[in-house]
């Protein structure tokens, strides 16, 4: 029986006991969650971006790269999403403020950037 974990997609079976392509270690002491979950998705190198995929050509700005745990990029998305007066979320490591809001989150991040 194979099963898919929620959350990393990764499919494996029970009796195999394979190897997680990802860290190299058996699937039960599988690291690659414990290190997305310590965080440090970006490499401290901020970069905002505009995307316009699916949202009609209204644009949705991106901030990659921010080397933060769970919790700060949540509040700094807060932060950052009541600063630009509009909606947001964190995805991935990645914050997501909707509308074109690259010249005012260059200001707000330049301590950052
Ligand atoms: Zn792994």
């Amino acid at each position: 029986m194979a099963k898919r974990t929620k959350n990393s997609g990764l499919v494996y079976s029970t009796e195999s006991g394979r190897i997680c392509p990802g860290c190299g270690r058996p699937v039960g002491d599988c690291q690659c969650k414990k290190r997305q979950q310590a965080a440090v998705e970006g490499d401290g190198k901020v970069r905002i971006s505009l995307s316009t995929k699916g949202r009609k050509g209204k644009g949705m700005t991106l901030v990659t790269g921010l080397a933060l745990p769970p919790g700060e990029l949540k509040a700094l998305a807060k932060e950052l999403k009541q600063k630009c007066g509009t909606g947001g979320t964190v995805k991935q490591g990645v914050i997501e403020i909707q509308g074109d809001r690259r010249e005012l989150l260059k200001e707000l991040l330049r301590d950052q950037l």
